[in-house]
């Protein structure tokens, strides 16, 4: 097979203009093509007045070998890679203990996934409930004001990505293709086949719940055992090894191969493996605000007259600004047409974050607009960072009227320190509620003076960013994991062997698909691990 890419054809292309442009390329006759597979098709924006799709194709023609001899210095005709996924080994007959994944986020299932398929049949020990129990206590939340600490956005089968846009892209390095495994595993447990092509790819809400239950049954199937109200809470530990662990109902578990994969949001857990003597140190994290546009508004700043247009869908951005203090500002977790939501794991705290579903049809396009913040701003300890998330995210809760309404603040208010009195042309889409205020007493004041000058700079990128009635809402402090569970290169803690920090929990990914890449790594070196030592016994 032979690799074609930078093919640039118009939106509105023919497939007959497709093919005439492969024929073009490699210089054939229509009969010597015998098939086209789209392996990308991403969106050329940059001028709006004109938007292409840029195509990289996977071709087979009746003379591949000629043609890659012939093109051999033409950097956009190579051979397809191969791109499948090798397992690195096979469980030993004799399995012994098995190993223990903690997490059912996505770093969880791809490391219980991977370690059932290669016959490690491993026990994955998930604190929330199943994702259709754990649905009905989120959305529960959003309507009744009702939490449920161990079943919400963060915790519970899914991992804290369920109800999410579910974009999938990431821009870590990854030479072994981990990330084609993760997209063919989504595909077969129902995720629409597009994501295998598209650039930037999403799943939205109600799939990734079905999804993950297939996942689920998978593992199951292949002799692995998940285990749900199982939180892990003290791991066994001796001369620098883990032995095992118990759960909160008193349960032992014996395993010297445990994955910690619990996310950015379990801090009773951090702080018992602190207590533990695990090494943990902080790391730079980012707070600030859900900012919410009319998506047209987006729309149009980006695709001009092609705004609407069905190959392009609601559209995305990616916003920096380098603030004159130093300090950076920039989006995250972008939610073309989705909705703002109550995203706090603990009881009297307000947390923001955003979803969508796969149609992103919602009126409003939503994105957090957060300031990078180190451990040098606040008290050296190691958890200290996650005191700093925990006291912004009581301030937001008292600020919102101490009922988990969110306090928001229209853009124009912000930018000159004025409480907002009524919301104008951009309805709040968070729920349950909001109350209007003004948030800049909310963060750090460098935080509010960077997203002050960052604001009206993103506004010269995208035409509306600045417009006063855009509104915020806060406080938004889980954006990553403040503090990073030191491992080696052989992924195992620094100091505590068989214990494997993983995820984004463990400072080692952001975002669902670096998250189930290294859940990947770390199933692969587990399973390297095991059978080291049942090779020397
Ligand atoms: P998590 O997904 O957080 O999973 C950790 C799991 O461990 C949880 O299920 C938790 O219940 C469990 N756990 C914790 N402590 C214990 C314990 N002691 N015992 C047993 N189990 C425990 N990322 C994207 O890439 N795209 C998006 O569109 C996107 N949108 C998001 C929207 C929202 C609302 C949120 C909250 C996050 C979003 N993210 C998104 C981020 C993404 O969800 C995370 O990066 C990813 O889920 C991290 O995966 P993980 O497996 O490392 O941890």
């Amino acid at each position: 097979m032979i690799r074609l890419s930078n093919i640039k054809l118009d939106l509105d292309h023919s497939p007959e203009e497709l093919t005439q442009a492969i024929l073009t390329m490699l210089n054939i006759a229509a009969d010597e093509l015998v098939e086209t597979v789209v392996f990308r098709r991403g969106i050329d924006a940059r001028a709006k007045n004109r938007i292409f799709l840029l195509y990289t194709l996977d071709v087979t023609t009746s003379k591949d070998e000629a043609l890659l001899e012939q093109f051999a210095d033409n950097q956009s005709i190579k051979p397809t890679p191969d791109m499948s996924y090798k397992f690195v080994a096979q469980a030993p007959e004799d399995l012994g203990e098995r190993p223990v994944v903690v997490g059912f986020g996505p770093c969880g299932i791809f490391a219980g996934l991977v370690l059932a398929q290669m016959g490690y049949k491993p026990i994955i020990l998930e604190r929330g409930k199943e994702v259709r129990e754990r649905t009905k206590d989120t959305f529960g939340f959003w309507r009744t004001k009702k939490l449920n600490t161990e079943s919400n956005v963060q915790f519970g089968e899914g991992g804290a990505g369920t109800f999410s846009d579910g974009k999938l892209w990431t821009q870590i390095k990854d030479k072994k293709h981990y990330g084609r495994k993760v997209l063919n595993e989504f595909v077969a447990a129902g995720a629409p086949e597009e994501i295998l092509f598209v650039s930037k790819p999403h799943i939205g809400t109600f799939k990734l719940v079905s999804m993950v239950e297939k996942m689920r049954a998978k593992i199951i199937e292949l002799g692995g055992e998940i285990r749900f109200s199982a939180r892990v809470d003290d791991f066994h530990i001796e001369d620098g090894q883990v032995l095992g662990l118990t759960l909160a109902d008193g349960t032992q578990i014996k395993s010297k191969h445990i994955a910690l994969a619990i996310g950015h949001s379990a801090r009773d857990t951090f702080k018992m493996i602190y207590d533990s003597g695990i090494y943990i140190e902080a790391k730079p994290f980012s707070v600030g605000f859900r900012i919410e546009h009319k998506q047209s508004v987006i729309d149009e700043a980006l695709f001009g007259k092609f705004a609407g247009h069905p190959i392009l869908g609601a559209a995305d951005y990616k916003l920096v600004h380098h603030c004159k203090s130093g300090r950076s500002v920039y989006s995250f977790c972008m939610c073309p047409g989705g909705t703002v939501v109550a995203a706090t794991s603990e009881e009297h705290a307000v947390v923001t974050n955003g979803m969508s579903q796969y149609s992103r049809n919602e009126r409003n396009a939503n994105s957090a607009i957060v300031v990078g913040i180190d451990p040098d701003d606040y008290p050296e300890h190691p958890l200290a960072g996650i005191e700093l998330q925990r006291q912004l995210e009581k301030a937001a809760y008292v600020l919102g009227g101490e009922n988990y309404d969110a306090p928001a603040q229209l853009v124009g208010d912000f930018l000159t320190g004025t409480s907002s009195a009524a919301i104008g042309g951009v309805e709040p889409s968070y729920k349950p509620g909001i109350k209007l205020t003004d948030m800049t007493g909310l963060l750090p004041q460098y935080c509010v003076d960077a997203i002050r000058e960052a604001i009206p700079a993103f506004n010269k990128k995208i035409r509306g960013f600045a417009m006063e009635d855009a509104t915020l809402t806060g406080v938004e402090t889980r954006t990553s994991s403040p503090i990073c569970i030191k491992r080696s290169d052989d992924f195992q803690s620094i100091n505590t062997k068989g214990f494997y920090p993983s995820g984004e929990g463990a400072g080692y990914a952001g975002g669902i698909m670096s998250s189930a890449i290294d859940g990947i790594k770390v199933a692969e070196a587990m399973a390297l691990s095991i059978n080291e030592q049942a090779d020397s016994k």
